[in-house]
């Protein structure tokens, strides 16, 4: 039975262990196409099992800070029911983003159910927001976010309405390996693939095995 906080951090660290978090797509130059690309599909598993595991990439993946995610980490401890309800939320929201910058990637019909799912948390994070003056300039402030186990939710939102910025949009890409979406932010806008080490060396192999194997033989 876990007694202490630190013991709930060992079986944290175990289970990333187990399920290999170096490997976690974090090549998506923004941490909601990241989000996105923690799903499952034919060459990955779901990085996002439970919610003590989604806590874990947003850190891993700066959605927030080692502080928050300690505040954060004791209180889904404390509260055992309700992160299975934010995770449920966690998957709804990244389904409901998956299909909307598909969409949107593809110029196809946003699917109907998704602006009033986004409407209804940005208006919650909305709640936790503030102008505040910054080196004598305003600027927006989270407020009263400590022990809101859904904060990290709502930073993925915002991001997401970021996004839908036509600037941005126009550097979606998805990965021709994977499947994985990204932000070309390379200079030219060649890039195809979402990771240098990953899908492109993949890539490239494949080109050589081409030219040089099959080229020799034919
Ligand atoms: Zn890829």
């Amino acid at each position: 039975m876990q007694t202490s906080i630190g013991g709930a951090m060992n079986r944290f660290y175990a289970h990333c262990q187990q399920k290999n978090f170096a490997d976690a797509p974090f090549h998506g130059n923004a941490a909601v196409l990241n989000f996105i690309n923690t799903a499952k599909n034919s060459r990955r598993h779901d990085y996002l099992p439970s919610y003590d595991a989604f806590l874990y990439w947003c850190r891993e993946g700066g959605v927030i800070d080692g502080s928050t995610y300690l505040t954060l980490e004791f209180e889904a401890y404390c509260n055992p029911i309700e992160i299975q309800e934010l995770h449920r939320q966690v998957i709804e929201l990244r389904e409901t983003l998956t299909e909307l910058f598909t969409a949107l990637l593809h110029k196809t019909e946003l699917p109907v159910y998704a602006m009033p799912r986004i409407n209804r948390w940005l208006a919650t994070a909305r709640q936790h927001l503030s102008y505040q003056v910054i080196n004598g300039r305003p600027a927006t402030q989270w407020i009263n976010i400590h022990e809101e186990l859904a904060f990290p939710l709502w930073v993925l939102v915002l991001e997401a309405q970021e996004l839908f910025d036509p600037v941005w949009l126009a550097k979606l890409k998805q990965c021709r390996g994977c499947g994985a979406l990204y932000l070309d932010v390379s200079k030219c806008r060649t890039r195809t693939w979402c990771s240098a080490n990953a899908c492109g060396k993949k890539l490239r192999n494949r080109r050589y095995y081409k030219k040089k194997v099959l080229g020799n033989n034919a």
